[in-house]
This record gives C-alpha cells, sequence and structure tokens, in this order.
C-alpha cells in the first residue's frame, strides 16, 4: 500500500499537460479525466488544479471547503455529461487501509453499470 509522502504525483504532470489524459471537464479549480484503468464503462478522476495540502481527504481543513464543494459539484456535472445521472457513485478512497495510491485528492465518478454495495 502506498503511503502519503508529500511529494509530486503524476497528477501534476496530467494537470500541466506534460503526460496526455482524455479530459471529460475542465475550469480554472478542477480537472476531470478518464481513469487509465476504468473500473466501470464510466470511471472519472475529479481533481483539484491546485493541490494546496490536499494529498488526501483526511489532511482538508477550512481553507479547502470551497475547493471540496466545487470538487463535488463537479463530479454531478460529469455524471451529467456522460449520462448516468440515473446512478452512479463517487468515491474517495483515503489513506493506505483506504486503497489510496496517487496522493492528490481526487474523487472516482463511477457508473454505466449496476454497481454494488457493500463495497469491496
Ligand atoms: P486511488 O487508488 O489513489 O484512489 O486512485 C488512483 C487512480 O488513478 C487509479 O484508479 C489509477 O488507475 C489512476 N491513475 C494512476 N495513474 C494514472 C495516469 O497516469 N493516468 C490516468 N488517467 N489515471 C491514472
Amino acid at each position: 500500500a502506498a503511503a502519503d509522502t508529500g511529494a509530486p504525483t503524476i497528477f501534476d504532470k496530467i494537470i500541466a499537460k506534460e503526460i496526455p489524459s482524455d479530459t471529460v471537464y475542465e475550469d480554472d479549480n478542477v480537472l476531470a479525466f478518464r481513469d487509465i484503468n476504468p473500473q466501470a464503462p464510466v470511471h472519472v478522476l475529479v481533481i483539484p488544479k491546485f493541490r494546496d495540502g490536499l494529498t488526501s481527504l483526511g489532511k482538508a481543513e477550512p481553507k479547502h471547503v470551497e475547493i471540496l464543494g466545487q470538487l463535488l459539484y463537479v463530479s454531478k456535472i460529469v455524471a451529467e455529461k456522460e449520462g448516468i445521472l440515473d446512478g452512479f457513485r463517487v468515491v474517495i478512497n483515503n489513506g493506505a487501509e483506504g486503497c489510496q495510491s496517487v496522493y492528490h485528492l481526487h474523487l472516482h465518478v463511477l457508473g454505466g453499470r449496476q454497481m454494488k454495495w457493500p463495497p469491496g
């Protein structure tokens, strides 16, 4: 399991367009792009362009409340654009035990198939 070292992540290179990604939505503060290893027909990652200490949700502070709201709202926009508004899931993996592998906060937007509950 990966640990939070605070080092830059591959998402910085995606934000900087140094490595390609399939962008679904972008504004000044938020980028959404398709996961390279999709776990559902629709699997989009929604990330802040400025990590600002948000390696994971567990590092959130009061100064992050606005961007946290934007990320959740963009998840809805992504679901709408992808045609899955009637059924989708938003996931944040937190820390090693939560199966987080990239330490730049990201929301997974998943859908396009019947989801299962409880998750594994
Ligand atoms: P986590 O396990 O940290 O919640 O999710 C990290 C996600 O980032 C994984 O679903 C993984 O497939 C995705 N990912 C890792 N590297 C890349 C990459 O270079 N490009 C894209 N599009 N997704 C990536």
